[in-house]
């Protein structure tokens, strides 16, 4: 098992929490319209029940409880016209194939939206069962309309408190975690090819690892440049040991990710004596507060992917919401348009160029790619379905967010990889969870205040 625990808290604390928390206030709005308000945004469409964990036998894990379960949309009548199966269909053509990079000279040439449908941009373009580009950083959600798949209203399935715990969930939380031993703890470092189902197909001693980040030597801490209430920017680095900046950074985002999953239960929990649901302080007094690391890392999540989502604007432009409604689609554009335009600059948020900087670090990216997609594949272990429903749309949109950040280029995006449907509405969403996640700590640290006199 992996023993990294970093102490990676942002040194000035107090000025980067504070100026997060002002965007979130300014920004939260937008992303609230936008998942609760579009359809394409409040839905999805994923293999919820019928993938089997490639891991180990799962069975013992499943969680029971009511609170588990989620509501699949299983009429057509109920699923809103975006996500209908006629207009997925549309999608599909004798070339709807993801222009992966070699694909994408010949589409130059040759434009490929004739065969898909009026209206139907690049974007759209839906892929064949878990084919990865070598540019994703997570395992798709299949939108093929013959497909099997689940319709969820991400509203009517709300991410909270669910009962899940016990062994079951600590051997998911312990995979994921072990994918972050990138050169101690683990022996070999297990890469599973897309669709692999579990056979160790690729692997490479962590030795090799080592050699690569030894050669590298990575000591900056990663550039977050913290805007200011006056306006001017400040760039705080964080400080780090001995371990590389990329390694660092996959922790983070792991354990903020877990940290916003804890505050939601926390904050939508259920007393079980009242058959309540509210805020529970004591869970997160014992799950976050008493562990400034993973409310740091929850805050720097929120950067990474807000940073994400401004980084998308120019792609949005020119993005088509596969609407057979032109209304609904403009008025969702518009909606995201606005969110993206109101996001700060890198330098004010969060500047992803000092990652993977180097050539000499290339195939570091790519194990970083590698694991990533296979903390994408751990979720289809986890045995309670709400939980596995807002694990997968979170995995979805950190390696949305991370393949924006990584892949995209603002100054040139001729070349940027296509975004899915579901990689769009799972990066919205996810941001939309760490927005929620950021006022819930701030709600909770009020109340800690208040008990205490302080307020
Ligand atoms: P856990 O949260 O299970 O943590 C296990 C260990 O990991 C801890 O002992 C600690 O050492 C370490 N750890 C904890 N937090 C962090 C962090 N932020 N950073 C680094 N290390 C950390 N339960 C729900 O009620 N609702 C949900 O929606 C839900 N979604 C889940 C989604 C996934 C993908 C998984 C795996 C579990 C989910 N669970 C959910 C279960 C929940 O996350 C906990 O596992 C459960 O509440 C038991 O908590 P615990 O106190 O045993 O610690």
């Amino acid at each position: 098992v992996c023993d990294f625990e970093p102490g990676a808290i942002v040194s000035d604390a107090c000025a980067s929490y504070s100026t997060l928390d002002g965007l979130n206030e300014a920004l939260s709005p937008f992303v609230t319209k936008i998942t609760q308000d579009t359809d394409f945004f409040s839905h999805y469409r994923l293999n919820l029940f019928n993938k089997k964990c490639p891991f180990w036998d799962d069975e013992n894990g499943m969680c029971g409880n009511i609170a588990c379960a989620v509501n699949t949309l299983d009429n057509e009548e109920d699923i809103p016209l975006v996500w209908r199966a006629q207009e997925l269909g549309k999608l599909e053509g004798p070339r709807a194939k993801h222009p992966g990079k070699k694909v994408r000279e010949v589409l130059n040439e040759k434009p490929l939206h004739g065969h898909l449908g009026e209206n139907v941009e690049e974007s759209c373009v839906v892929e064949s069962d878990d084919e990865c580009d070598d540019r994703d950083y997570c395992i798709p959600e299949d939108e093929r309309a013959d497909a099997k798949g689940d319709y969820v209203s991400l509203v009517d399935n709300p991410e909270r408190f669910t009962g899940y715990a016990g062994p079951g969930a600590q051997q998911v939380w312990e995979a994921i975690y072990r994918e972050n031993c990138f050169s101690k703890g683990s022996p070999e470092v297990v890469v599973q090819t897309p669709g692999s189902s579990g056979s160790s197909l690729g692997g490479f001693a962590a030795q090799d690892l080592r050699q690569a980040l030894k050669e590298q030597g990575v000591k900056q801490g990663i550039q977050s440049a913290i805007a200011h209430g006056s306006g001017s920017a400040r760039v705080d680095p964080i400080e780090f040991d001995d371990t590389c900046l990329e390694k660092r950074v996959f922790h983070r985002v792991i354990s903020g990710m877990h940290a916003s999953i804890s505050t939601h239960l926390c904050h939508d929990y259920l007393n079980q004596t009242t058959g309540e649901w509210g805020p529970n302080l004591a869970c997160y007094e014992s799950r976050l507060h008493s562990h400034p690391d993973r409310v740091s890392n929850l805050y720097f999540n929120y950067a990474l992917v807000l940073r994400a989502v401004g980084k998308v604007r120019q792609h949005i432009q020119n993005y088509s919401f596969c609407s057979a409604d032109p209304t609904q689609d403009s008025k969702t554009k518009n909606l995201v348009l606005n969110l993206a335009a109101n996001v700060p600059s890198a330098a004010e948020i969060f500047d992803e160029t000092t990652m993977f900087a180097d050539p000499s670090v290339i195939d570091l990216k790519e194990d970083f790619r590698n694991r990533f997609r296979n903390v994408s594949r751990i979720m289809d272990c986890v045995g309670c379905d709400k939980c596995r429903l807002w694990g997968k749309v979170q995995t979805a949109g950190y390696g949305a967010a991370l393949k924006v950040l990584f892949e995209f280029d603002e100054s040139n995006s001729e070349n940027d990889p296509p975004l899915r449907r579901t990689e769009l509405v799972a990066l919205v969403n996810t941001l939309d969870r760490l927005s929620h996640s950021l006022k819930a700590i701030k709600s909770f640290r009020h109340m800690i205040e208040e008990r205490d006199g302080l307020a």
